[in-house]
C-alpha cells in the first residue's frame, strides 16, 4: 500500500517548504523506499508556463514536457528522479479537468461542487501520482500558506485522504516559522500555534512540526509548541538557516525525521545510505578555489529566476573544488553604448547566456556574447543563449548585419532564428512550446561529443524558435560548427565555434539535468574550462 507524507506551510512563504520535502523524500530513497515527488500549487493559471518569472522565479521542465513550479527542481536535484506530468498540479488544471468533464456530461445531472468534485480530482492526482510511480511512498507539498482562500479545496482533499488511508498511512509535515525578537531576545512561538490552529479548524493535527528559526529551538520551545499544538516533543524539528541547502537533508536525519515517520507508517528502518550525500557537504563546504562566472539575463533582480542554472553551475564546481561566484549582469544595461564591457567582465572567467522570452535586453545579450567570442572567455549558452550566439556570429562574422529571430523582428530579411511550420499555426501560448526531451545525436570529433562521451542524448527543451537551416552553409563556412542535431525534425540542437578555447551553446536546457553529485557534461566542461583546467 502506498504511503502519503503531506507538506504544508504556514506563517509565511518562502519557509523552504520545497527543499524540506525534497530532504524528506531523499531520506526516505536513503533507507531503501521507492520515492515520488508531487506539488500542489493553489494559484489559477494551468500551468506556470506563462506566469514572468519576475514573479515565481524559473519555470522548470519535466522529461514529459510539463513546465512546472521551481520546486520540481529542487524535488529532481535532491532524489536524483526524473518527475513528470503527474507531479506539479495547480488548482488552475484542477479546475479546468472537472469543468471539461462538467461539460462532457460526465456528472449526469449532479451538482457540481468543490466537495466532492473538485477535492475527488485532487485526491485522483495524489492517488494516480502513486500508482503510475509505482512507488512506496508519495512526498506531496502544497504550495503557498495554510489558510489562504485558494489552498482550502486542497487541504480539504488531505483530510479526507487521511480518512480514506488511516494515521498508518499518512503523515502531515507542517513547516512554520519560529521568529526571533530583537529586544526580548527569544524565540517566540505564537505564530506557529496560530497556523496550527487554522490547520486543525480544517480537521488536521500535524504529525511533526519543521521550525525554521534562527537557531535551535531548544527543550522548552519544544514544550510549549507541543503542548500547544498536540504534537510529540520529538516530532518538534529544528529548520535552522544554512548556506549550503544540501546540508538539509543531514540536519532532519540528525532529527530522526525520517525514522518518525516510517514508525508512523510501520515499515521496518532501514540503513540509511547517506555516505554519498555526506561526501558531498565535505566537498561543497570545503572547495579550494573560487572564480567568477558573468550570467548576463534580464530577470537578474530575482536571482530564483535562474536557480537551476545558477545549481548546475555550483555542481559543476564541486568537481573542480571550486567556488563559484556570480557577476549577475542586467543585460539591458549593456545596451548603453558608454558601457566598459572590460570593465564589466574584468574578473569574469567565464560567461553564460541563459534562456529568456521577448525583445527586452537581446542587444545587450548579444554584446556579452560578441565580447566572449572576440576575447576568447569561455562561453556556454542556453536556448536563447543559443539563437542570440548565432545571430552575433551571423550578424559579426558573416557580414549578415540585419540577422535576428523573428521573435523580436517579425519583419526581419534574414530570420537566422524562426518558428517552424508547426509553430506558426498555434494560438494558445500556453503549453505549446516544444517542450521536454528530445532526442539530439552528436557529431564524432567536436566538443559537444567529447564533453558527452556518446552520439547520442536525450535533453529538455522549452522553446518556440529553431535554427533557420538556410543559413547553415554559409555560418559554417565561417567556421560555426553545429555539433549536435535532432535528426528526426532536422533542427539544430548544439553550435560551436572550435577555433576558441570553448565556445558552445544548446538549444536544449541542460541544467534541468544537472545533479549535486553528477554535474552535467556541458556545464562540467564549461566550468572546467573557465577554471583554465
Ligand atoms: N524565446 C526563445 C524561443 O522561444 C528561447 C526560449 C528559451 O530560452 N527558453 O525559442
Amino acid at each position: 500500500m502506498t504511503k502519503y507524507v503531506f507538506v504544508t506551510g504556514g506563517v509565511v512563504s518562502g519557509l523552504g517548504k520545497g527543499i524540506t520535502a525534497s530532504s524528506i523524500a531523499l531520506l526516505l530513497k536513503s533507507r531503501g523506499y521507492k520515492v515520488f515527488m508531487q506539488k500542489f500549487d493553489p494559484y489559477i493559471n494551468v500551468d506556470p508556463g506563462t506566469m514572468n518569472p519576475i514573479q515565481h522565479g524559473e519555470v522548470f521542465v519535466t522529461y514529459d514536457g510539463c513546465e512546472t513550479d521551481l520546486d520540481l527542481g529542487h524535488y529532481e536535484r535532491f532524489i536524483d528522479e526524473e518527475l513528470n506530468f503527474t507531479s506539479n498540479i495547480t488548482s488552475g488544471k484542477i479546475y479546468k479537468s472537472v469543468i471539461d468533464k462538467e461539460r462532457h456530461g460526465d456528472y449526469l445531472g449532479a451538482t457540481v461542487q468543490m466537495v466532492p468534485h473538485i477535492t475527488n480530482e485532487i485526491k485522483n492526482k495524489v492517488y494516480e501520482a502513486g500508482i503510475t510511480s509505482g512507488a512506496d511512498i508519495v512526498i506531496t507539498e502544497i504550495g503557498g500558506t495554510v489558510g489562504d482562500i485558494e489552498s482550502q479545496s486542497f487541504i480539504e482533499a488531505l483530510r479526507q485522504i487521511q480518512y480514506e488511508k488511516g494515521i498508518e498511512n499518512t503523515f502531515f509535515v507542517h513547516c512554520t516559522l519560529v521568529p526571533y525578537i530583537y529586544g526580548s531576545d527569544e524565540l517566540k512561538t505564537k505564530p506557529t500555534q496560530n497556523s496550527v490552529r487554522d490547520l486543525r479548524n480544517m480537521g488536521i493535527r500535524p504529525d511533526a512540526l519543521v521550525c525554521r528559526a534562527p537557531y535551535n529551538t531548544g527543550d522548552s520551545i519544544k514544550k510549549k509548541l507541543s503542548l500547544f499544538c498536540s504534537v510529540k516533543e520529538e516530532n518538534v524539528i529544528d529548520s535552522i538557516d544554512v548556506k549550503n541547502i544540501y546540508e538539509i537533508p543531514i540536519n532532519y536525519y540528525n532529527q530522526k525525521i525520517d525514522e518518525i515517520i516510517l514508525k508512523q507508517f510501520k515499515l521496518p528502518i532501514k540503513k540509511a545510505n547517506l555516505d554519498y550525500w555526506k561526501k558531498l557537504i565535505t566537498i561543497s563546504d570545503n572547495l579550494k578555489d573560487e572564480i567568477e562566472i558573468a550570467l548576463v539575463g534580464k530577470y537578474v533582480e530575482l536571482h530564483d529566476a535562474y536557480i537551476s542554472v545558477v545549481e548546475s553551475l555550483k555542481h559543476a564546481g564541486y568537481k573542480y573544488n571550486t567556488k563559484i561566484n556570480i557577476n549577475w549582469i542586467d543585460s539591458e544595461k549593456l545596451e548603453d553604448s558608454k558601457v566598459n564591457l572590460k570593465e564589466i567582465f574584468k574578473n569574469s572567467k567565464g560567461i553564460l547566456v541563459p534562456g529568456g522570452f521577448g525583445s527586452r535586453g537581446i542587444e545587450g545579450k548579444i554584446k556579452a556574447i560578441k565580447y566572449a567570442r572576440e576575447n576568447n572567455i569561455p562561453f556556454l549558452g542556453i536556448c536563447l543563449g543559443m539563437q542570440l550566439s548565432v545571430i552575433e556570429f551571423a550578424r559579426n562574422v558573416c557580414g549578415i548585419t540585419d540577422a535576428s529571430s523573428t521573435e523580436f523582428d517579425p519583419t526581419t530579411k534574414n530570420p537566422i532564428i524562426d518558428l517552424m511550420a508547426d509553430q506558426k499555426s498555434i494560438v494558445n501560448m500556453g503549453g505549446t512550446l516544444r517542450l521536454g526531451n528530445y532526442e539530439c545525436t552528436l557529431k564524432k570529433g567536436t566538443l559537444a561529443y567529447k564533453d558527452y562521451g556518446t552520439d547520442k542524448v536525450l535533453e529538455r527543451h522549452r522553446h518556440r524558435y529553431e535554427f533557420n537551416n538556410k543559413y547553415k552553409d554559409i555560418l559554417e563556412e565561417k567556421g560555426m560548427v553545429f555539433s549536435g542535431i535532432n535528426e528526426k525534425a532536422n533542427l539544430v540542437e548544439i553550435i560551436e565555434l572550435p577555433n576558441l578555447k570553448h565556445f558552445i551553446a544548446s538549444q536544449f536546457h541542460p541544467e534541468f539535468k544537472s545533479r549535486p553529485t553528477r554535474p552535467h557534461p556541458l556545464f562540467d566542461s564549461f566550468i572546467k574550462a573557465s577554471c583554465g583546467k
